[in-house]
């Protein structure tokens, strides 16, 4: 039993050298076991507590492997048995995937067609205690496929958590280990725009085509739900395309800002359809969390940023990870343009920050929020935005900016023109009466502003 016990970080690095598991792989699952005893030839390893959702996937997984690598090693037939450990206190400490694989060029191509962003992956996603189930779970069904493990799995939490990272870090994954399946993500919005478009045709190809599109994919990722439910003929079409994949083994990926029981305009039918699967919920990111992460963000950037500016940030940033990232690059970006070539300092920080950061107005709408989210949602930067840039494809977001900030702050016309770099005020007048007169007559653009006015305000229902 000494000797097992001596051997034991060697058993751990066999195994991942003999079945090649990656490095996240390693991490998530067998660096934290802990060898406990060895009693008529079955050795007993400890899964820690905090780890004690992921005993049966462990089991299913790794039980073979460590049999394998010890009954060899040490040259007798083992049994290997895992345990949960509920005494070792959870140290809550975020641990960092350091290393970025090159992925080169291999099937980007595949991954594009499956809408997936390239830097969402899981080697990029620091994991901490906030987002370690979802994490695990989302992993476990990634290095899994094509067996299934959970289906559906569906992951919720506030916004700007991590959700959308994660499940493009699956589609990636899968991808990368079977270039020929079929993976798509989607968002709510793109689905229930797709659905729209063809019923409006009123043309049963249309129909086809969009259903042939949805039913013939291997994983479907289909991302904020919670915008589908409710509406009706979307949510009618989300409901049978969900059943043909499920029946037919095919794995789906659901997010959302709720768990299912707490969605209340949620039909009963979707709820346990919902609940087949697993359901795992991220948590805002405590301190820790945030530190590492801001320091993921210092390590690729060209400036300097001090251990204290990256602790000034993740204790005034508090609700979510959009936010800190936001944080983060207002204060690179507020050097840049004041070009103070000098490292960045905790001064530069607090100036760069200072209407960001005020403990009273966390929950208050403001034009900058609303920018922010509407770049995001464009998926255009907010520096373009409020720039002077004419391009065609910021019109229509600067638009919808303009009628947001009138319908849900109280900013004038003319501050509104000056936030958006407009010499003139009657611009915003303008574009607020193009956005009021068409969201009366096309229901693509309603539902994009009501989709955006519930990302600005996720309470509301
Ligand atoms: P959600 O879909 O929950 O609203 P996102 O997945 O879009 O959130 O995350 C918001 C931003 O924060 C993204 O840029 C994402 O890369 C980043 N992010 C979230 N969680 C993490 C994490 N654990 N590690 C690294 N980056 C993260
Ligand atoms: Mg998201």
């Amino acid at each position: 039993m000494e000797i097992m016990k001596e051997k034991w970080n060697d058993i751990k690095e066999s195994v991942r050298r003999e079945y090649d598991l990656s490095d996240i792989s390693y991490r998530t699952w067998i660096e934290s076991l802990e060898f406990y005893s060895v009693k008529d030839d079955v050795v007993n390893i400890l899964i820690p507590s905090d780890q004690a959702s992921a005993l049966d996937y462990i089991s299913k997984k790794f039980t073979n492997f460590f049999k394998v690598t010890i009954t060899e090693m040490f040259d007798h037939d083992y049994d290997v048995n895992f345990l949960l450990e509920n005494k070792i206190p959870s140290t809550g400490t975020a641990s960092i995937s350091e290393k970025i694989t090159d992925h080169g060029s291999i099937n980007n191509v595949t991954h594009e067609n499956a809408n997936l962003i390239p830097r969402y992956r899981f080697e990029t996603f620091v994991v901490g205690s906030n987002n370690k189930f979802a994490h695990a779970s989302s992993l476990a069904v990634a290095e899994s496929y094509p067996e299934i493990t959970y289906n559906p799995l569906y992951l919720y939490g506030g916004p700007g958590l991590g959700k959308t990272h994660l499940m493009h870090s699956i589609g990636h994954m899968i991808l990368d280990n079977h270039p020929n399946m079929k993976v798509l993500y989607v968002t709510s919005e793109e689905f229930t725009n797709e659905v729209i478009e063809s019923i409006r045709s009123g043309n049963a190809a249309s129909m086809t085509k969009l259903r042939e599109k949805y039913r013939t994919v291997d994983v479907l990722m289909v991302d904020d739900v919670q915008f589908i439910i409710g509406k009706e003929s979307t949510q009618e079409e989300f409901f049978n395309t969900f059943n043909v994949l499920h029946a037919a083994g095919k794995q789906i990926i659901l997010s959302s800002d709720k768990p299912p029981r707490q969605m209340s305009a949620l039909d009963e039918r979707f709820r346990s359809r919902f609940e087949w699967g697993l359901t795992a919920d991220i948590q805002p990111p405590d301190y820790e969390t945030k530190v590492a992460i801001l320091r993921k963000n210092a390590e690729s950037c060209e400036k300097i940023i001090s251990e204290e500016v990256i602790q000034y940030i993740a204790n005034n940033i508090k609700s979510n990870i959009r936010e800190l990232e936001g944080a983060f690059n207002k204060i690179v970006a507020f050097a840049k343009l004041n070009k103070l070539d000098q490292d960045i300092t905790l001064a530069v920080a607090e100036e760069a920050l200072k209407d960001m950061i005020d403990p009273n107005k966390s929950n208050e709408i403001t034009p900058n929020l609303i920018i922010d989210v509407v770049s995001e949602h464009f998926g255009v930067k907010s520096e373009d935005i409020t720039s002077k840039k004419r391009n065609s494809e910021f019109v229509i977001p600067r638009q919808i900016i303009m009628y947001l900030c009138r319908k849900l702050t109280d900013t004038s016309y003319t501050n509104i023109a000056k936030l958006l770099n407009k010499k003139d005020h009657t611009t915003v007048i303008h574009g607020c009466s193009k956005i009021e007169a068409e969201i009366s007559t096309n229901k693509d653009l309603q539902n994009k502003i009501e989709i955006i006015e519930k990302k600005i305000n996720p309470s509301q229902t």
